[in-house]
């Protein structure tokens, strides 16, 4: 993409509503605009992230056996009523009515369409384990929406459900999303620490979130430091495998504070290994039994031919929220650096010559060049000054750079990674650097 061709209005100052700093900079950045209070459009630069973000998610389902579908935003209220959670919900919900009075709503969540769904399409055990997913955008009337996307009004969740014949299946689904989501959060570049929650209103006994640490989060969170060096690099789905590395996780104690005990946390815990901080909720799984497959009379025929009820989890992650998550998590007061796997463009061309002159022609070489190299550049060729050109890159924090200026000879280019030094490489060794830095472990 050519800069002069994209949409990108970067704000020189922090508008004075935004209060964290991922806010301020999906502001700056020009990646979202407030189009009302709590609802976002995002722009091109943002889009692109969350589009990355949400490819991530998505892959990680699918290899942890999930299936995709997709239901509507607007749901009927008839399966709320019946789940009881019509009137429970209270006014986070936004209802809606339609021209013949029916009652409709905007869906926070998706446990009593799915379990419709599955009501009416599923009926034998022998279709069983099955766990379906979508990603949707999602309305709840927060009462107090604040810090952008963080926690907005309309905001895109992935969520899972699964259905499984008894217990003890039902938990080896809920591990097997345990399991993705340390997976999903690793190629995101974000060290998220799964911590016992409470259940709210979604109901059931088994319940994890998903943290990141950073003070401007909204949880307040108690663990045991040793969680922040557990490595789960090369992790796959055997049995064995899953609950090996939940046992690394599980033996550690962490919680949040509906589910903090000061005394289990002194008992377990030695003094110098306690922390006590905030986090970002990025990611809630749940077990619930049959809660919803009761109440909505959704019936699995056995082997030996009983109908039951199937058991049930569910599983979401705010992927909208995500993009301002690995901002709070990555920014560092001078520049921002996103993660390569969700980084905007790959590289960033700056161009510091003039329209048409030598080193104008070299920008646009190299663009070409890395393009038909399935590379995704954008390159700077407008007209600001060299330093406005520096401070809007930082600001934006594609990862690397190429800077193309007239003190270079023909065939060197200068290549920086944001935060760190600048070496000189030919073309051909760029497109290899390149190669190395986005083939090599995906
Ligand atoms: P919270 O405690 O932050 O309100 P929740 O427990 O209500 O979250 P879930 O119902 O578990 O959230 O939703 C799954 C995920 O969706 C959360 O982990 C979070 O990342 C995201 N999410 C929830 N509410 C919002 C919101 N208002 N804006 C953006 N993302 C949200
Ligand atoms: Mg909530």
């Amino acid at each position: 993409m050519k800069l002069s061709n994209y949409l990108l209005p970067i704000l020189k100052e922090s508008p004075s509503e935004a209060k964290i700093k991922s806010h301020q900079l999906m502001l700056r950045s020009g990646m979202i605009r407030q189009s009302s209070s709590g609802i976002y459009s995002w722009l091109p630069l943002g889009f692109k992230v969350l589009k990355k973000i949400e490819n991530i998610v998505r892959e990680e389902q699918n290899k942890a056996g999930a299936i995709e579908l997709l239901m509507p935003t607007i749901q009927s209220a008839d399966i709320w009523k019946e789940s009881g959670r019509y009137d429970d919900y209270g006014k986070e919900m936004l209802r809606i009515k339609d021209r013949q009075e029916r009652d409709l709503l905007y869906g926070p969540t998706n446990e009593e369409l799915i379990t419709q769904i599955f009501k009416d399409n599923v009926k034998s055990y022998k279709n069983l384990p099955l766990m379906l997913y979508h990603i949707q955008w999602k309305f709840r009337d927060e009462i107090r929406p604040r810090f952008g996307v963080m926690r907005c009004r309309e905001f895109l969740m992935k969520d899972t459900y699964s259905f499984d014949l008894n217990k003890q299946n039902a938990e080896y689904s809920y591990k097997k999303m345990y399991l993705s989501y340390l997976k999903t959060f690793e190629k995101l570049d974000l060290n998220a620490i799964p911590m016992q929650a409470d259940t709210g209103p979604i109901g059931g006994d088994l319940s994890h979130e998903f943290i990141i640490l950073t003070d401007t989060g909204e949880s307040e969170v108690f663990l045991d430091k040793n969680l922040l060096n557990i490595n789960i690099k090369n992790i796959d789905y055997t049995k064995n495998n899953i609950d090996k590395i939940i046992d690394k996780f599980s033996k550690l104690y962490s919680a949040t504070d509906e589910k903090h005990s000061t005394s289990e946390f002194n008992r377990l815990v030695e003094k110098k290994n306690q922390l006590h901080t905030r986090g970002i909720e990025i990611g809630h799984i749940f077990y619930f039994g049959d809660k919803y497959s009761k109440s909505l009379k959704a019936l699995v025929n056995t082997k030996e031919g009983k109908n039951i009820n199937p058991q049930m989890g569910s599983y979401g992650i705010g992927v909208s929220r995500l993009p301002a998550a690995i901002i709070e998590a990555k920014y560092n007061n001078e520049f921002m650096k996103w993660p390569k796997s969700v980084t905007p463009f790959h590289v960033a061309i700056i161009n510091l010559g003039k329209n048409g002159d030598e080193v104008d022609k070299k920008s646009n070489d190299i663009y070409t060049f890395l393009k038909n190299n399935s590379f995704d550049p954008l390159l700077d060729d407008t007209s600001e000054s060299p330093a406005s050109k520096f401070k809007n890159f930082d600001l934006i924090g594609i990862p690397y750079q190429i800077i193309i200026g007239s003190k270079m000879k023909k065939e060197e280019y200068e290549f920086k990674e944001l935060g760190k030094g600048k070496m000189i490489l030919s073309k051909s060794e760029l497109l290899n650097r390149l190669k190395e830095i986005y083939h090599s472990d995906q």
